[in-house]
């Protein structure tokens, strides 16, 4: 018999995998009632109906493989964001161009520099290469550029930041990653995660931030590649559709690294067709950013401290082990995200910011199983 155990390289044995936040079936299936997911910071609206239409008009076609450059939804993408088509590349969701990256760039020997507190698929694909992690810790449950710039060595190659940060939904101004950028020595690639652009971007209009300069960035060639996604804002999550800007000559480099056909026909598709649907990302915000109001508020009545969000989901410190609550309050029809493990607080939750309805019934559910806690 082959003991495949010894042929598997060591950091494969010591790598966590992704836990996913629990589908609802899994969860009623636990837990006997219908359930509500505000887990993985979908969008509680759905899909757009236009991304829906797509995909049907599309289902004819799937015994042809799809165009593996995802041409029509690149072109589009870049005059979207007015920068040259080689500057653009369309993946299977940003995940996947995380690992893209991690594998163009990093291997045994070499380092990629994050925060503790941050995304737990930067740890999963650096040390999926053989590579170091090194995480640097929190400066007020955010990103402490100052001490990022410290960690870096000759060893260094990627920084991951994850703007807003997910999962405190704390933010990092323009201003202060120019300074950074200015200060990173070269042989350094800042990936600038902006899975939650547009819900930053809503909130700095309000709250009068000057949120990005990212594609200010991008048009300069500098050492920068900006992800985005279709599965947040957009409300694609199922479908895998995310993409990336930076220097064209490093595009082509993840260009020969991507796996072919990544991106399916319908996926394009539907991205193409939320891409147009101005109307329904508009309407997620807006509810988004009322809701975060409400929710910031009754949960700070409820002498829970919560972080004032950038994003979508709130991150909520319970001072104690949060996994028994996220237990109780499932039993009661809710999925939350329980911050153990890789993510490093075991004392706190996430939540996504629901539809109105969604959001009460997340709150009367809350208070029933802390009234439940104190009796
Ligand atoms: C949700 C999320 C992504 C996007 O993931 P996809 O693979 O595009 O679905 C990327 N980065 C962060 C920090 C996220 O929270």
């Amino acid at each position: 018999m082959t003991d495949f155990g010894k042929l598997v390289p060591a950091w494969v044995h010591t790598l966590p995998s992704y836990k996913p936040g629990k589908s609802v079936r899994q969860a009623e299936l636990e837990s006997g009632v219908h359930c509500i997911k505000m887990a993985s910071n979908e969008n509680p609206f759905g899909p757009s109906p236009l991304a829906m239409a797509a995909i049907q008009e599309a289902l004819p076609n799937i015994n042809y493989y799809p165009d593996s450059s995802v041409t029509e939804l690149t072109t589009r993408l870049a005059e979207v964001h007015d920068i040259p088509p080689e500057q653009v590349m369309v993946t299977a969701g940003s995940t996947t161009f995380l690992e893209i990256i991690a594998r163009t760039l990093l291997g045994p020997g070499l380092n990629a520099v994050t925060s503790q507190l941050s995304f737990i698929v930067y740890p999963i694909v650096t040390r999926a290469t053989g590579a170091q992690l090194i995480e640097v810790p929190t400066l007020k449950n955010g990103f402490d550029l100052d001490r990022i710039l410290g960690a870096v060595d000759v060893f260094t190659r990627v920084v991951y930041i994850s703007n807003p940060n997910n999962p405190t939904g704390t933010v990092l101004d323009a201003a202060a990653m120019d300074r950074f950028l200015d200060q990173l020595p070269l042989h350094v690639l800042t990936v600038l995660d902006e899975a939650y652009w547009d819900y930053a971007n809503y909130f700095a209009a309000e709250r009068g931030l000057d949120y990005s300069h990212s594609l200010g960035y991008v048009r300069q060639q500098r050492p920068v590649m900006v992800l985005r996604t279709f599965s947040k804002s957009h409300g694609l999550a199922g479908v895998r559709v995310g993409y990336g800007m930076g220097p064209a000559d490093l595009i082509g480099y993840f260009a020969r690294m991507k796996p072919a056909f990544m991106v399916s026909s319908l996926g394009e598709a539907a991205a193409l067709a939320a891409l147009a649907d101005e109307a329904h990302v508009k309407k997620g915000l807006a509810a988004n950013s009322a809701g975060a109001k409400f929710l910031t508020k009754e949960l700070s009545a409820m002498g829970i401290p919560v972080e004032p969000t950038w994003s979508n989901f709130l991150f909520c410190r319970v001072g104690e082990d949060a996994g028994n609550l996220c237990r109780r309050l499932q039993d009661e029809g809710i999925i939350v995200r329980h911050m153990s493990g890789s993510w490093g607080a075991p004392d706190a939750f996430r939540v996504t910011i629901g539809t109105p309805e969604q959001n009460e019934q997340f709150l009367a559910a809350l208070k029933k199983v802390r009234s439940r806690v104190a009796v």
